[in-house]
């Protein structure tokens, strides 16, 4: 597999080149293909593998085709790696239309993330807690998200997310396409999965 030929838009391809990006890594040779297809996906991968940019370019092409905002939801444990995601995410969307961002993330301040929520976001990457919040309040709604990640899924039960997340995804149609991975797969990551997975592809690096 070559990220040219993904079909990706050519700026997706530029951006790529750009970023350094000429070979794809091997859970990006497994998970884009699959990804792209609109199939469920339960990953094993660790950081460094290249995952997050296995789970952003089907994120970006399907938030791309997609017309309601926001269609597009990134769910990660901490706030540390909801700032990478996102910095990722941008790098790779310069140039595109309509790809709008927010970070909404505990441990910053709520005003700037819900000002920027009344702009037009297509993709919302955030930490469980604070989205949970936001969503009580009714500052965002869910309805138009199509394409969910729920990224270091092993750390999210570790760190007591469990509970959240479900509570997150009950907001969000079954008709979508879900994502999740985790450095290792133990039961529990096993039971996540049945939850909220519809006849997932199982990968491993
Ligand atoms: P991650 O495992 O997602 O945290 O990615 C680790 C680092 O590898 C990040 O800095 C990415 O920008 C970079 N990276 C991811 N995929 C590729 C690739 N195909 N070619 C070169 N660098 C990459």
């Amino acid at each position: 597999l070559e990220f040219e030929h993904c079909g990706f838009p050519e700026t997706l391809n530029y951006n790529l080149k750009n970023s350094g990006y000429e070979v794809p890594t091997p859970i990006q040779m497994q998970m884009i293909p699959v990804g792209l297809l609109g199939r469920d996906i339960v990953a094993s991968a660790n950081t460094g593998s290249g995952k997050t940019a296995a789970f952003l370019l089907p994120v970006i092409v399907k938030a791309l085709e997609e017309t309601k905002t926001p269609s597009a939801l990134i769910l990660t444990p901490t706030r540390e790696l909801a700032i990478q995601i996102e910095r990722q995410a941008k790098e790779l969307m310069i140039g595109l239309p309509n790809m709008r961002t927010v970070l909404l993330v505990g441990g910053l301040p709520l005003p700037p993330q819900l000002h920027r929520l009344k702009q037009t976001v297509k993709v919302i990457i955030a930490t469980p807690g604070r989205l949970l919040d936001i969503l009580k309040q009714s500052f965002v709604q869910l309805h138009g998200i199509k394409i969910v990640v729920v990224d270091e899924a092993d750390t999210m039960l570790k760190m007591g997310f469990q509970q959240q997340v479900l509570d997150i995804l009950e907001n969000i149609s079954r008709d979508r396409q879900t994502m999740l991975v985790s450095a290792t797969i133990p039961v529990g990551i096993e039971q996540l999965a049945n939850q909220l997975l519809q006849n997932p592809v199982r990968i491993s690096i």
